[in-house]
C-alpha cells in the first residue's frame, strides 16, 4: 500500500543578504606628498666685531623662527630695495647654528631703534648697535623681523 505524503518539501528559499553594491567611489591614492622643506627667509646681520653685514638664514618652524646660518660673504647696508615681507613670531637661534662668522656669537638681537639685527653674545646685557651706534639694554625678544626678497 503506497500513500503518499503529503510533506512539503523545505522551503529552500534563501534571501539574497549580498547585494552587489553600486560601485563605489574610489578615492585614487596619490600617496604621500613630498615632505616640503621649511621655508626660509634672510634679514642683513651685522657683526659688532668686524662690523661686516651679512645674510643670516631664517628657517621657520612652526611659529618659530630659527636663526640656522649666517653666510660668510658680506652684503651692502641700505639695500631697502629688496625689503619684503616681515617675518614674525618667536625668534631663536637653531641647535645647529654654528655662530656669526665674524665672531662666533651665539646669539643675535634687533636693535629697538632701526630694527636692524646684530650677533650677540647670550648674557650679554649691553648692546651697542653696529647700524645706528644706540647703546641700549637688552629687554624683551624679538616678535618680527623685516627679511629681505632675494628673487
Ligand atoms: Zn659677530
Ligand atoms: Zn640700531
Amino acid at each position: 500500500m503506497k500513500w503518499r505524503r503529503s510533506s512539503g518539501s523545505p522551503s529552500s528559499e534563501s534571501s539574497p543578504t549580498s547585494e552587489s553594491s553600486p560601485a563605489s567611489e574610489r578615492i585614487p591614492d596619490y600617496g604621500t606628498p613630498p615632505p616640503k622643506p621649511p621655508p626660509i627667509s634672510w634679514a642683513p646681520l651685522c657683526c659688532v666685531v668686524d662690523k661686516q653685514i651679512r645674510l643670516a638664514s631664517f628657517r621657520q618652524v612652526g611659529t618659530e623662527w630659527q636663526l640656522s646660518w649666517v653666510d660668510d660673504s658680506s652684503v651692502p647696508d641700505g639695500d631697502s630695495r629688496r625689503d619684503s615681507a616681515p617675518m614674525s613670531g618667536s625668534f631663536v637661534t637653531a641647535a645647529d647654528y654654528p655662530g656669526c662668522p665674524g665672531c662666533s656669537n651665539a646669539g643675535f638681537v634687533r636693535c629697538g631703534s632701526c630694527t636692524g639685527l646684530g650677533c650677540w653674545q647670550p648674557g650679554t646685557k649691553r648692546y651697542h648697535c653696529p647700524h645706528c651706534k644706540v647703546t641700549a639694554q637688552i629687554t624683551g625678544s624679538i616678535t618680527s623681523i623685516k627679511s629681505i626678497n632675494l628673487g
